[in-house]
């Protein structure tokens, strides 16, 4: 790794713990893990800016510090052993998540980056994520239920379908898109229904439904 990169890794690890990651576990791997080798090798200087950057088809990779926030609020104790991620894109996200929790299952609806996706994961040896090209809407029954899930892309509505999926007492993380603002929540799924929190204030790509071939 050239110097330039390694001083702006540690400089975004600083900026990370500014930003309130306090989490030592999310920290060493955000710094473990090489965020260059999701991107485009034209953008590999910017790897370690904290900014979201194109991967193709209008899509981004999220920024650092929304990766390790999103990352930080899913982590409960004990309940770590699945969770659903909505929106693959480039995988960066799915394989913080694959070092927290014991399973990963990650979904995404274009196809070219499903199958970019699974090249990288395969090079990055991590054998507890399931990839699956297909509509994050109708979340994975067959491995259901999570202990979390996770969506990356911003719908207008908290999907039921997904809640379904999720343990009692499971959590969701999502931007949602309300009066004309993205807001990140946090859902609890308990025996009364949902507990909703607001978190901050967020920009994501949409989630959309269907697949693109
Ligand atoms: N998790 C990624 C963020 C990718 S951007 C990261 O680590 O950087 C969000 C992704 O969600 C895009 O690739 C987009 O194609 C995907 N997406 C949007 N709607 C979706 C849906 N209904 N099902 C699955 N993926 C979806």
């Amino acid at each position: 790794m050239s110097e330039i990169i390694n001083h702006k890794k540690n400089q975004l690890i600083n900026l990370l713990r500014d930003k309130g990651i306090t989490n030592e576990k999310v920290i060493s791997i955000m710094e473990k893990i090489p965020r260059e080798s999701f991107i485009d090798p034209a953008l590999k200087q910017m790897a370690y800016d904290d900014d979201a950057l194109p991967i193709g088809h209008n899509q981004t990779i999220s920024s650092p510090s929304i990766v390790a926030k999103m990352s930080q609020i899913i982590i409960e104790e004990d309940k770590m052993d699945k969770v659903l991620e909505i929106g693959t894109g480039c995988s960066y996200q799915t394989v913080v998540l694959s070092y927290l929790f014991k399973k990963v299952v990650s979904i995404e609806r274009i196809k070219s980056l499903y199958i970019k996706s699974k090249k990288i994961v395969s090079d990055f040896n991590r054998n507890n994520i399931k990839l699956i090209f297909g509509d994050g809407y109708m979340g994975s029954k067959i491995d259901a239920p999570f202990d979390a899930i996770i969506i990356t892309a911003a719908p207008n509505e908290i999907p039921k379908s997904l809640i379904e999926q999720l343990k009692t007492h499971g959590r969701m993380i999502m931007p949602l898109n309300k009066n004309g603002k993205q807001i990140l929540i946090r859902i609890k799924n308990t025996p009364k229904g949902i507990i909703l929190k607001e978190i901050d204030d967020v920009l994501f790509v949409p989630m959309l439904k269907g697949i693109i071939q």
